[in-house]
């Protein structure tokens, strides 16, 4: 579903200076399948998701969704690619000036979806969420965990095959992570989406990932099931 080879990626920081914020990382992530990113600040996660939600393309190497490199995919390749493609964040990304109906709607209006369909799907998107009792309200009536199921319901408007996961529970209690994860767990059963997500929370991992790979200055140094990884000495 996802396959990175041999992909590196080096940012000029200036003119005699670089960084290899992703160092020779091959990796595959399989449909149907969590896939968890674990490290530390710095280690390169941000850079893999960007170079998976075609916002960077690699230096070196190959990134390929549904069997296709990226980075030669045409114009119109990119835009039905990008519907593909759902993504949620630590700090939720919600526009405050529009409704919770409204957030959701609107890649669907990008789409140019017919108005009376994009009700219907909302309001699913919403049931199945939790949320539909909060269609007309604005993010900042939400708590935490109510802004990221407003997320959620947003990523999976288009129906991706791939929901791509940025600290998505970074800025959450316990309790609500708990919440969060167990309704990742639905998107991924009952739409069979494949969710790749990176953290630095151990926690995460162990809750809903099938497998991981922990990265460390650019490099992944260990990939395996989150039981090999993480019971195994
Ligand atoms: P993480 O998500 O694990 O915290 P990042 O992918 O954000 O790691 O960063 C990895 C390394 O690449 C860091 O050293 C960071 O400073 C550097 N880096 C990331 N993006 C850029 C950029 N656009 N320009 C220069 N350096 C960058
Ligand atoms: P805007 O796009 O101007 O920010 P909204 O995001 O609030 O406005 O709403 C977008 C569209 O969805 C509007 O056409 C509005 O009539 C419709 N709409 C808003 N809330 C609801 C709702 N709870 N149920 C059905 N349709 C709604």
């Amino acid at each position: 579903m996802i396959e990175f080879r041999e992909v590196s990626k080096v940012f000029h920081t200036s003119k005699q200076n670089e960084v290899k914020a992703v160092n020779d990382v091959s990796l595959s992530v399989n449909e149907g399948e969590i896939f968890g990113v674990i490290g530390l600040s710095g280690a390169g996660k941000s850079t893999l998701l960007r170079l998976v939600n075609l916002l960077e393309s690699p230096t070196y190497g190959e990134v390929l969704v549904n069997d296709k490199s990226i980075s030669t995919l045409s114009p119109k390749e990119l835009r039905q690619m990008r519907q593909k493609i759902g993504m949620i964040f630590q700090n939720f990304n919600l526009f405050n000036s529009r409704t919770v109906f409204g957030n959701v709607a609107y890649p669907l209006k990008i789409a140019k979806v017919p108005k009376q369909e994009i009700k219907k799907r909302v309001n699913e998107l919403l049931s199945f969420v939790g949320l539909a009792d909060k269609a007309d309200q604005y993010p900042e009536q939400l708590s935490g965990g109510q802004k990221q199921r407003v997320g959620i319901a947003r990523a999976l408007a288009t129906s991706p095959d791939i929901l791509i996961c940025d600290e998505a529970t970074s800025a959450l209690d316990p309790e609500t992570t708990g919440e969060i994860l167990n309704l990742l767990k639905k998107v991924n059963r009952e739409f069979n989406v494949t969710i790749l997500l990176i953290t630095h929370e151990m926690n995460v991992i162990r809750t809903i990932c099938n497998r991981v790979a922990v990265m460390e200055n650019g490099e992944v140094i260990e990939e395996g099931s989150v039981y090999d990884i993480f019971t195994n000495p």
